[in-house]
C-alpha cells in the first residue's frame, strides 16, 4: 500500500508517491491556499531554522509521519 498523508489544507487523503505533484497537498489549489496562509501569518507556530528532514530523522520521524500528525 502507498503511504497516505492528509492534505494540510482540506484534510483529504493524498498518496505519497512520485506522481503526486502537489504532495502533501491534494491539489495546486490547496497548495496555494496554504502558501497564502503563510503569507498572511496565520501560522503563528515558530519554525526552528534548523528544521529539516535530517533533524526529523534525528528525532525518529520520517516525513510521512510528520505530515500525518498535522
Ligand atoms: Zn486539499
Amino acid at each position: 500500500m502507498p503511504t497516505v498523508v492528509n492534505c494540510p489544507t482540506c484534510k483529504a487523503q493524498v498518496e505519497w508517491t512520485a506522481t503526486s505533484k502537489f504532495k502533501p497537498f491534494c491539489s495546486e489549489r490547496c497548495k496555494l491556499i496554504d502558501l497564502g496562509d503563510w503569507a498572511s501569518e496565520k501560522h503563528a507556530i515558530p519554525v526552528k531554522p534548523e528544521f529539516d528532514a535530517e533533524s526529523l530523522d534525528a528525532l525518529g520521524y520520517d516525513e510521512a509521519d510528520f505530515f500525518k500528525d498535522n
